[in-house]
C-alpha cells in the first residue's frame, strides 16, 4: 500500500452535492466521531456557481470555516457542474480518484430520492463511484480501496429512518457551521420573499433535529438508513427505551 495514502486516510467521508450540504444533513455526526478521535472529511461535489446568491469563491471560502467549525481533517471539493451533475464515466471516476486517496471505511452519502436532482444523482454517482474504486484493473490511479459501509443521511427524506445519531452535545456547532455561509443564510430584505429570514431558518432546523432527537431519547439527532440489515449483538443493553 502506497505509504502516503496511508497516512492520508480518513475514518468517515461524507460526500454531497453541495457545500452546505452536509452541515444540514450530517454535520452533527461529523463532529460526534471527530470528538471520538476519528479522522473525518468531506468531499463536496460541485463548487455551487449557479447558487442565486454569494459565488463559488466566497461559498469556498465560507465552507473552509464551517470545516474549522466540524473538526474535519479534510474538506475537498470535485468542482462537478452544479445544478446539473450528471451521471457520466468522468465524474465516478473523479469520485473513485477521491476515495483511493482518502481510504475511508465508513462513506455518508445523500438519501437517493429527493427534489433537487443534483442530491440524487449525488447518490448515485457517489454510490457507483465506491464500488469502482474498489476494481483492481480500473484505470485509475492509487490502490484499490472499497469503504466497508455507506450511510444515507435520512434527514429529508421522507422516510422512517433505520438509526439515529444522539446530536445533543453538537447541535450548536453544527448551526455555527451552517451559519459560517453568511452569503446564503445573512438576512437580505432585497429578497425576502424568496430566501428565508436566519432565525426561520434556524428554527426549522433546531425543529427538524429535536424531532430525530425525541425519537431516541435524546435532545437532538441525526437520522440515517443503510441498504444493509443492522446487526446488534447485545440485545440486553439495547438503548432507547420502550415504554
Ligand atoms: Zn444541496
Amino acid at each position: 500500500m502506497n505509504p502516503s495514502a496511508t497516512s492520508r486516510a480518513i475514518d468517515l467521508l461524507a460526500i454531497a452535492a453541495h457545500r452546505d450540504d452536509v452541515e444540514q444533513t450530517c454535520g452533527g455526526t461529523l463532529i460526534a466521531m471527530a470528538e471520538k478521535g476519528y479522522r473525518t472529511g468531506v468531499l463536496d461535489l460541485t463548487a455551487g456557481e449557479m447558487g442565486t446568491r454569494g459565488d463559488a469563491a466566497t461559498r469556498a471560502r465560507e465552507a473552509e470555516e464551517a470545516a474549522r467549525e466540524m473538526l474535519l481533517t479534510h474538506r475537498d471539493n470535485l468542482g462537478l457542474p452544479d445544478a446539473r451533475l450528471e451521471s457520466t464515466l468522468e465524474a465516478k471516476l473523479a469520485i473513485a480518484g477521491k476515495l483511493r486517496e482518502l481510504r475511508p471505511r465508513t462513506v455518508i452519502l445523500p438519501y437517493w430520492e429527493g427534489r433537487h436532482p443534483d442530491h440524487y444523482r449525488a447518490a448515485e454517482l457517489a454510490y457507483e463511484a465506491c464500488f469502482l474504486a474498489g476494481l483492481k484493473k480500473l484505470e485509475l490511479a492509487g490502490e484499490p480501496h472499497r469503504p466497508a459501509k455507506i450511510l444515507y443521511s435520512a434527514l429529508y427524506a421522507n422516510i422512517r429512518p433505520a438509526f439515529v445519531v444522539d446530536i445533543s452535545a453538537q447541535f450548536e456547532r453544527r448551526l455555527k457551521a451552517l451559519f459560517c455561509y453568511r452569503s446564503q443564510y445573512e438576512d437580505q430584505p432585497t429578497a425576502a420573499g424568496l430566501f428565508p429570514a436566519h432565525q426561520e431558518i434556524e428554527e426549522r432546523i433546531r425543529a427538524v433535529a429535536r424531532y430525530y432527537g425525541m425519537l431516541i431519547g435524546a435532545k437532538y439527532g441525526e437520522p440515517f438508513i443503510v441498504k444493509e440489515m443492522l446487526r446488534i449483538d447485545d440485545v440486553v443493553k439495547m438503548p432507547v427505551a420502550s415504554l
